[in-house]
C-alpha cells in the first residue's frame, strides 16, 4: 500500500526545497522496516540519520519525561554526529535536483508537509508527533546511537592512522 504523500513535485521544484534547507523532516517508526538496535545502529553509522531531541514530555498534558528522542535525516552542518540537537540545517538528502529519495522513501514529516503557494502546512509527523511515536523505542535509540558513535570514532581513528595523522 502506498504511503500518504502530499509532495507537489512542480511546486517543490520551483521552491527548490526551502523546507529541506531549514530542517529535515521527522521520521516515524513506521518509516523503517526494522527498528531493532542493530538496524538503527546501521542507520546512524551511515551518517544519513541523526537523533534529535524534544525538550520535555512530548505528550500533551504529561510531564513524566524531561526529554524525548526522535529520528530524522542528518543535517549537512552536523555530518558525523549521531546526536544533533542543533536548531536546524540542510538535509543530507537534498541535491540540486531536489530530494534524492523517492516519495515512498521519505520520512513521514516530509511526506505529510502539504505544499502551498503562501505556506506549507504540516499535516502530521511534526517533531512532537515523532517524539511521542519514538517513546517506546528510547532505549533502542540510545543504545544504537552509542554503538554507532563508537563505530564512527573507530573509523575516524583508522582513517587518521592511514593518513599518517
Ligand atoms: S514542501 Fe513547501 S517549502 Fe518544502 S519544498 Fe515543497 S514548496 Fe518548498
Ligand atoms: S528527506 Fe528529502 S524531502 Fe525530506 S527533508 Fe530531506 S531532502 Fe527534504
Amino acid at each position: 500500500m502506498s504511503k500518504v504523500n502530499y509532495t507537489d513535485e512542480q511546486l517543490c521544484a520551483t521552491c527548490q526545497g526551502a523546507c529541506c534547507k531549514y530542517y529535515a523532516g521527522s521520521a516515524l517508526p513506521s518509516d523503517f522496516e526494522s527498528i531493532s538496535v542493530t538496524a538503527l545502529t546501521e542507520k546512524f553509522a551511515s551518517g544519513e540519520w541523526a537523533v534529535d531531541i524534544w525538550d520535555g514530555d512530548p505528550r500533551e498534558g504529561m510531564s513524566i519525561f524531561d526529554e524525548a528522542y526522535f529520528i530524522r535525516p542528518a543535517h549537512t552542518n552536523a555530518i558525523g554526529k549521531v546526536f544533533d540537537f542543533s536548531t536546524g540545517g540542510e538535509c543530507v538528502h537534498l541535491t540540486q535536483m531536489g530530494c534524492r529519495l523517492t516519495s515512498e522513501q521519505r520520512p513521514a514529516g516530509c511526506r505529510l508537509l502539504k505544499p502551498g503557494i503562501d505556506a506549507c502546512i504540516p499535516l502530521g509527523a511534526t517533531s512532537q508527533d515523532a517524539a511521542v511515536a519514538w517513546l517506546p523505542y528510547t532505549r533502542d535509540i540510545l543504545e544504537a546511537a552509542k554503538r554507532a558513535e563508537k563505530m564512527l570514532r573507530e573509523k575516524n581513528a583508522s582513517l587518521s592512522v592511514h593518513d599518517g595523522g
